[in-house]
């Protein structure tokens, strides 16, 4: 039997990234898996490579009847939930001084909002002993350059961590937070100019420790371990960024 064989998991933001290599992961170690993410046609793609097992539902985080609607297609679709990602997000680079209200608002209402009411949609459908993990980042602990507005969403996602693990306790519910570090996914490039996201990169590489990215199968492996395999662990961050919040 695979490891995860008969465990059901939810993965919001499953269809690239770090996302889908923990989607993979878990299929491929027999799991069952529910993916997110707001482009029909990616999901489409990332559901044809995960094969059967695999279920995606197109929604946007940030919105309060999507999340009612992928709480009412994983009931009907596995029934109870073991595994919980918290994972959808974005980044936006914000200087300062000119940052609009208007990117300041979808950043918090995705990488904030959403998660909240991402875990309180499907809270009722998490089996006892369950796990949650919420991706938080390196960002939230270090003073980067135009970074305050993501950053600061993400201290709050950890601190979160800290508060939901103690609202479902009583459901021996765990809630932890994974912290990647810089990992090449292409989220980058998604919100920067080629050239801005080549010098943000290298810049990441010349202060990291292991002097490299991570890669999604890394944060992937540490993903499953805290949603299945830490069941003395609760409220935590787990860093996986190549030593550079630890060193
Ligand atoms: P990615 O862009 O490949 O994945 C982000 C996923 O979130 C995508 O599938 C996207 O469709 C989804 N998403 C974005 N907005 C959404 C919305 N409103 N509703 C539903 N889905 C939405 O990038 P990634 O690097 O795999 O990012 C995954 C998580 O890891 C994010 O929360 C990100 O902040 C975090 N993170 C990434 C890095 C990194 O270096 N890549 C570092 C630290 C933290």
């Amino acid at each position: 039997m695979s490891e995860y064989s008969g465990k059901n998991a939810v993965i919001t933001g499953g269809s690239s990234g770090i996302g889908f290599a923990t989607a993979e992961l878990l299929v491929d170690a027999g799991a069952r898996v529910v993916i997110t993410g707001r482009s029909r046609a990616t999901l489409d793609a990332a559901a044809e490579r995960l094969g059967e097992n695999a279920l995606a539902v197109r929604s946007d985080v940030a919105s309060l009847p999507d999340l009612d609607a992928v709480a009412a297609r994983v009931r009907d679709g596995l029934g109870t939930v073991d595994a919980l990602f918290v994972n959808a997000g974005i980044t936006s680079a914000t200087p300062f001084a000119s940052t609009t209200e208007e990117t300041f608002d979808e950043s918090f209402a995705i990488n904030v909002k959403g998660a909240f009411f991402t875990v309180q949609k499907l809270a009722p459908l998490l089996s006892t002993g369950a796990g949650v993990v919420l991706t938080t980042s390196a960002a939230n602990v270090m003073g980067m350059l135009e970074t305050s507005v993501y950053a600061a969403g993400k201290a709050a996602l950890r601190s979160m961590a800290r508060s939901l693990s103690r609202e479902l306790l009583p459901r021996r519910i765990r809630v932890n937070a994974i912290s990647p570090g810089p990992v090449d996914t292409g989220i980058l490039e998604n919100t920067m100019t080629k050239e801005a996201a080549d010098q943000f990169k290298a810049e990441r590489v010349a202060e990291n420790p292991m002097g490299r990215f991570g890669t999604p199968e890394e944060v992937a492996r540490a993903m499953a371990f805290l949603a299945f395999d830490a069941t003395y662990t609760t409220g935590t961050e787990l860093a996986v960024d190549g030593g550079i919040t630890q060193l």
